[in-house]
């Protein structure tokens, strides 16, 4: 099957539009979007700004059993700070064994990429909105603000910067996970998510040197 993702030519937009625009737009259009987050900088202020812009839908995180107990603390205090959205932890069920040493794609494949898409097979929303942005990595440089694909994804923040990222949460106090404070400008499972060093790109800690930069859920055969 072939999942690869292209823009909308059709979709209203330019570089200059707004991420609050750019909500406000998928939420008339795709009234049963959902949201998966990793409650990371992006995710962080994706879902503030989708607050203010009036959705009330689902939060969906993935719980791969290896992730930092500053991501929980986060994920909690935005379901603390959000009670008009609704948070859905989804888990893999998997005993915790050391197979990601071995194989970190095949991890990826059955404790993230699995439960979020046998969950979005059941619960079918038509459209994600998803919260990355094309300086994050040059994986990410074309991220349009809407792709479509199995499933049409809405990337508002796609021409954020990491600064401007940093200024809206800074400004509006936002629950960002400590770790990213301390050089984690990219917060993963923590076998495989190390702090960012100096002139490094965010995800740069992701699966440093185990020749992988994406878990799979946006890109690969698989891809939600
Ligand atoms: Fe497994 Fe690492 Fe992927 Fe987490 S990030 S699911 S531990 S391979």
């Amino acid at each position: 099957m072939n999942t690869a993702l292209e823009g909308v030519e059709t979709a209203p937009f330019t570089p200059e539009t707004s991420p609050l625009e750019v909500i406000t737009w998928a939420l008339e259009t795709y009234p049963d979007i959902a949201m998966p987050s990793a409650f990371n900088l992006n995710g962080v202020v994706l879902l503030d700004l989708a607050a203010r812009a009036g959705y009330r839908g689902k939060v969906l995180f993935v719980d791969t059993g290896y992730h930092f107990p500053e991501t929980l603390q986060t994920r909690d205090a935005l379901a603390q700070r959000y009670p008009q959205l609704e948070f859905k932890t989804l888990n893999a069920n998997l005993p915790d064994t050391a197979q990601y040493l071995e194989d970190v794609d095949g991890c990826c494949a059955v404790r993230k990429v699995g439960p979020l898409n046998d969950y979005l097979e059941q619960s079918g929303p038509s459209a994600l909105l998803n919260a990355r942005s094309r300086e994050q990595a040059s994986t990410r440089a074309e991220i349009p603000f809407v792709e479509t694909g199995k499933r049409t994804r809405i990337n508002p923040l796609a021409h954020w910067t990491r600064e401007m990222l940093e200024a809206y949460a800074l400004e509006h106090d936002l629950p960002v996970n400590p770790l990213y404070w301390d050089g984690f400008l990219s917060v993963g499972c923590w076998p495989c998510t190390r702090a960012v060093r100096p002139g490094e790109d965010a995800r740069a800690g992701r699966w440093a040197g185990k020749g992988k930069v994406e878990c799979g859920l946006w890109v690969g055969e698989k891809a939600v």
